[in-house]
C-alpha cells in the first residue's frame, strides 16, 4: 500500500516517523510521499491560493499547483484520490476496511477556506470528512486516515487478533479491558477473566460490548451484528 499526500504544510507528515507506524514505514509494510503543493506553483512568489470569486472571507487554494501536482503524482489515475473536507462523508470503520482494499491512496489536504471546486471535479474520487467540526486544515485529517487504514495493512499491528475484537470491528464498542495488578485501590479485575474459561470470557465480552454500546452509542444497535455470542475470527489483512 502506498500513501500520496499533498499539502502545503509537509512537516506534519514528520509524526509518521514515530511509534509503530514509523516502524511499519521503516520495515517496508506500507509507504508514504509528501509532496508540497507550492514545488507546483507557476507564480514568482510560489503562490497556491487567492481571494474567492465572489467574495467572503479568507482565501482559496487555486487550483492549478493542486491539478499539476496530483497529476505528477498518480499521472495515470491509479490511486484512490480523496479530498479531506468538512463536506465529506464521515469516515468510519466500514470506509476504512473499504479504504485498506485499495494499493494506492492520494490525499489531499485543503488549507485557508479550502480548495477550488474545479480541482476536486477534475481530480477527486470522494470527499471524506473525519466530523462535523471545522479544523485549519486537511493534514490532521489525512493523518487520521493513514493511521486509521495503516491498521490493516499485514504485519502493520502485532497480532491478528488487534483489529477483530475491537471498538467498530462488529459494530459494537469494545468491552473493558484490564491488566496487572488484580486489585488496584480495592477495585478487582472481573472473576470471570481470572478463571481462564474462554467460553465464559468471550460472553462476558460480548455483553459488556452490547451494554456499553447501548449506553453510550444505541444508535450503533440497530446496525450491529449481536447474533452470537461469540466473537468473530480475525479478518485478513492486505499486504
Ligand atoms: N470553508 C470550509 C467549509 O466551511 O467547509 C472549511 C475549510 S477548513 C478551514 C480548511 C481545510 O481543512 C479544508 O479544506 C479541509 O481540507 C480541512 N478540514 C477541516 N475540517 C475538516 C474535517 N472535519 N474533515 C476533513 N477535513 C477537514
Amino acid at each position: 500500500m502506498h500513501f500520496d499526500v499533498l499539502t502545503i504544510f509537509t512537516e506534519y507528515f514528520d509524526v509518521l516517523g514515530f511509534g509503530l507506524l514509523g516502524k511499519a514505514i521503516d520495515g517496508g509494510k506500507f509507504s508514504v510521499a509528501v509532496t508540497d503543493i507550492r514545488d507546483y506553483s507557476q507564480d514568482k512568489h510560489k503562490k497556491t491560493d487567492d481571494t474567492p470569486y465572489g467574495g467572503g472571507a479568507g482565501m482559496v487554494m487555486t487550483a492549478d499547483p493542486i491539478v499539476r501536482a496530483i497529476e505528477n503524482v498518480d499521472p495515470r489515475h491509479e490511486a484512490r484520490r480523496i479530498y479531506m473536507s468538512p463536506r465529506g462523508r464521515k469516515l468510519d470503520q466500514r470506509t476504512v476496511e473499504r479504504l485498506a482494499k485499495e494499493d494506492g491512496i492520494l490525499l489531499l489536504c485543503g488549507d485557508y477556506e479550502g480548495v477550488d471546486q474545479r480541482a476536486i471535479d477534475l481530480c477527486i474520487d470522494e470527499e471524506l470528512s473525519i466530523g462535523d467540526y471545522v479544523l485549519t486544515g486537511g493534514e490532521l485529517p489525512a493523518l487520521v486516515v493513514i493511521n486509521s487504514v495503516a491498521r490493516y495493512i499485514d504485519g502493520v499491528l502485532g497480532s491478528d487478533e488487534s483489529t477483530s475484537e475491537e471498538s467498530f470491528s462488529d459494530g459494537l464498542l469494545e468491552y473493558p479491558q484490564y491488566t496487572r495488578p488484580e486489585c488496584y485501590r480495592g477495585m478487582n479485575v472481573p472473576e470471570v477473566l481470572l478463571k481462564g474459561n474462554h467460553g465464559d470470557i468471550a460472553k462476558w465480552r460480548r455483553e459488556k460490548s452490547v451494554e456499553i454500546t447501548m449506553q453510550r452509542r444505541p444508535d450503533l444497535m440497530a446496525k450491529a451484528d449481536i447474533s452470537p455470542l461469540m466473537p468473530k475470527k480475525p479478518k485478513k489483512r492486505r499486504k
